[in-house]
């Protein structure tokens, strides 16, 4: 579904993406792992080019995005940037809701603005994902009305309604009270179990072992070690992965 080539991205100067290869098919679910700094978020925004890599590809369904430019750089236009934001979802640590509009506002002002579609079209379609996270009776209380977790749902059901092929999730459980994380993690499986495409960084190692079908280690902005769950998590075969491991578990 969408291929990083030798993807780099320094900031002032300081490399934070240091050559970057990932391909994740159709249905996969890629959970990354790494210490903070590690270059996570700054990874997963480079994939919906919130974040504009300094070298390297991004492949959309076959299709390299952008076009050539000096040093290996790649210049993206509007179309670019909308062709990936249109398969794209994310979902960040702060939730991101719009505070002052209620929770059924917040998932249909972009269907509207962005997809253009008829405000009726909107609205059943919030329902529709509202319904889907456990949230059907909220449609008309305000973001503040609702518990973090929920509020996360919303987040959720939000980035859902533009019927993205793809979803990143950068630690979306990060900000929410322990007793909050379960939840949201189940709102998650729920997706992965009807097939979605998914990129997540967590830190919830049992969650990555259930949900992941591959798992990525970040070290210094390189994949430093990637496999199958059982043998990043049970079987780790590099230093820095197992210590990463012990600190987290
Ligand atoms: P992680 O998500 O693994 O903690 P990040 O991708 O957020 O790592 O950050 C990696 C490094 O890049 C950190 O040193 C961070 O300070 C730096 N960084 C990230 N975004 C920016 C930015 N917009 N401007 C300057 N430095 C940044
Ligand atoms: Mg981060």
């Amino acid at each position: 579904m969408i291929k990083l080539r030798n993807i780099h991205k320094s900031f002032g100067g300081q490399p934070v993406l240091r050559g970057i290869d990932l391909r994740i098919e159709k249905g996969e679910v890629v959970v990354i792992l790494g210490a903070s700094g590690s270059g996570k978020s700054t990874l997963l925004r480079c994939m919906n080019l919130l974040e504009t890599p300094d070298r390297g590809e991004i492949i959309l369904n076959g299709q390299p995005l952008g076009k050539p430019a000096r040093d290996g750089a790649r210049r993206y236009d509007d179309r670019d940037l909308q062709a990936l934001r249109e398969k794209t979802g994310m979902v960040f640590q702060q939730f991101n809701l719009f505070p002052h509009l209620t929770v059924e506002r917040n998932i249909t002002v972009a269907q509207t603005h962005i997809l253009r579609r008829s405000a009726s079209e909107a609205k059943s379609i919030a329902e529709h994902y509202l319904a889907k996270v456990g949230l059907a009776d909220k449609a008309t209380s305000l973001p503040t009305q609702l518990s973090g977790g929920q509020q996360q749902r919303v987040a959720i059901a939000r980035a859902l309604a533009m019927k993205p092929e793809l979803m990143l999730f950068d630690e979306a459980t990060s900000a929410l009270d322990p007793e909050l994380v379960g939840e949201v993690l189940n709102t998650i499986k729920g997706l992965r179990d009807e097939g979605m495409t998914m990129a997540i960084v967590t830190h919830e190692l049992g969650f990555a072992w259930h949900v992941a079908d591959r798992i990525v280690f970040l070290r210094d902005g390189k994949i430093y070690e990637q496999g199958t769950p059982d043998e990043i998590l049970l079987r780790p075969s590099l230093p820095h992965t197992q210590r990463f491991l012990a600190s987290h578990t």
